[in-house]
């Protein structure tokens, strides 16, 4: 890719320029958490991001009243130090008045997935009007290593000099499986990427729909389409047909301690949750408070893992944390529960072994986990649900690709996402940090252990904002 050489479009003042690319939790809470830590001596941050707000990204710019937090939202705050600002938040602007079903009869606020939008983009605003931080609404296309810095070039022909850069791109879209892809290529009703606004509206009220995915992504999908009036039968397929699970009937504090004498294989971390889990029934707990605390203490178990270990978590246990580690909002969880007991949805342990198209009846046969016979189905829809590709992601945009080419940046050997240092920087193909390039939120899950939700993202983001802080200070003492 060639630069031009024209002058850049941002115009660097004294001070130092940080770039972040993404402005979705991650990179808002970076360039947050960086202006509140160096204070008079902030640098120039400017956040690019296509979308008109910093703070939703990919999560919570949905408009979909059936997309809610699957957290609670005592627990989804930007500020890692006052868990509760978010609940706090939404109680001082009355956040939920529109929305009486946000409440739980236990008091836990599970509200719509943009209302955390509007809550991080309120954090924000402020600062972007003073000119602390500059909103560039555009997308990086390229970014080009210059004398000790960067270049890089946006799609609204901007070129931008900054002294570090900060990837916090997270989620790229889902990739659907290769033949079927193929196959359905040009059906009106394959939903490939549910992402894009309004991809489900296809779907009509009686169709017969197969939903590739048993995650998150598929129950958004399930609430969405019920939510549309959609009256027709569903099947849901996922290799081994898990669910995931649904929150404890009240709130547990965390329980169990895995950073004492941490696991140091696959096996031994999966006897001692089990062991725990035992244990907090003892106590009166549920498995819950277990995996709360196997998560808050993520990263420090996941250090003390060799990289063969954390490679065998990912590829044997990994269906089995996702379901328990991401819950479903009750509201969504009691739309599917319903679902499945007016027999309109079926949820099965099974692949896709072929596909064929007549009109516009899709066939579909299964291969079910454990049977040999094969089983064939017809369709009207097929959506996939199979959530973002994180492992391909150095082939999901250009730019990405070329600093892999440059051997700036490499995919994790977990296949989690980038490769990078303790202190978040990326690693290039050569094994050692790229000092001003750093990685925030799940792309550097393969080096920090669980890092997709809040609250592990707000922590990062203020790690790597610290990380930074910490480099433009050594790099002005000289
Ligand atoms: C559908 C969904 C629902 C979720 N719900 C919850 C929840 O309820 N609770 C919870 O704790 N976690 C949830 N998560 C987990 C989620 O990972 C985090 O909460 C958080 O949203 C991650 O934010 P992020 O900024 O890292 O990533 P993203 O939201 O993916 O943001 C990345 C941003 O980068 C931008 N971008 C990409 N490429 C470029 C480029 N070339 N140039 C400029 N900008 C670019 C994108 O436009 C995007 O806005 C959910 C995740 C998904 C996918």
């Amino acid at each position: 890719m060639q630069f031009q050489t024209e002058p850049s479009t941002e115009q660097k003042s004294q001070r130092p320029l940080v770039a972040i690319v993404g402005g979705g939790v991650s990179g808002a809470g970076v360039a947050y958490h960086l202006l509140k830590l160096a204070g008079n001596e902030a640098p120039d941050i400017l956040v690019f991001e296509p979308r008109p707000m910093l703070g939703r990204g990919l999560a919570y710019d949905t408009a979909d009243p059936a997309h809610r937090i699957n957290v609670p939202a005592a627990k989804m705050s930007l500020q890692p130090d006052d868990p509760e600002e978010f609940q706090r938040w939404i109680e001082a602007n009355d956040a939920l008045r529109d929305d009486p079903e946000a409440q739980r009869e236990n008091g836990q606020l599970f509200p719509r997935r943009r209302v955390f939008g509007d809550y991080v983009g309120s954090l924000l605003q402020p600062l972007l009007k003073s000119g602390a931080i500059t909103h560039r609404r555009a997308k990086v296309a390229a970014i080009r290593r210059a004398r000790d810095g960067w270049v890089i070039r946006d799609d609204k022909g901007g070129l931008t000099q900054a002294d570090i850069v900060v990837v916090a791109t997270s989620h790229p879209p889902p990739v659907a499986p290769g033949r079927l892809a193929a196959i359905l290529a040009n059906h009106p009703r394959f939903v490939a990427d549910t992402t894009k606004p309004g991809s489900l509206e296809v779907v009509r009220p009686q169709d017969r729909v197969l939903v590739i995915g048993n995650g998150l992504t598929a129950a958004d999908v399930i609430a969405s389409l019920a939510r549309n009036g959609h009256e027709g039968p569903v099947v849901a397929i996922s290799r081994r047909g898990l669910r995931s699970r649904g929150h404890a009937a009240s709130p547990q504090e965390p329980f169990g301690d895995f950073v004492t004498d941490p696991a140091s294989s696959a096996v031994a971390l999966l006897r001692k949750v089990r062991t725990s889990i035992r244990q907090a029934a003892g106590q009166g707990l549920s498995w819950h408070a277990v995996i709360d605390q196997v998560r808050s203490q993520g990263h420090d178990l996941w250090r003390a893992l060799p990289v063969a270990e954390r490679r065998r978590i990912v590829r044997h246990l990994r269906p089995y944390w996702d379901v328990h580690r991401f819950r479903i909002a009750p509201q969504v969880e009691a739309v599917l529960d319903s679902a499945i007991e007016a027999g309109r949805l079926e949820v099965l342990a099974a692949s896709v072994a072929d596909a064929g198209v007549e009109g516009e009846t899709i066939r579909i046969t299964l291969q079910p986990r454990h049977a040999r016979e094969r089983s064939e189905r017809t369709f009207d829809a097929v959506v996939v649900t199979t959530g973002p590709a994180h492992g391909g992601i150095l082939q999901t945009q250009p730019w990405l690709g070329e600093l892999e080419r440059e051997g700036r940046l490499v995919l994790d050997p977990t296949g989690l996402g980038l490769a990078c240092s303790e202190r978040s920087e990326a690693v290039g193909a050569d094994g050692r940090p790229v000092p001003s390039l750093l990685v925030s939120g799940p792309l550097a899950r393969g080096t920090f252990g669980e890092l997709m939700g809040l609250p592990q993202i707000s922590e990062h983001a203020l790690f790597v904002a610290r990380q930074i802080a910490d480099k433009l200070q050594a790099a002005a003492a000289g």
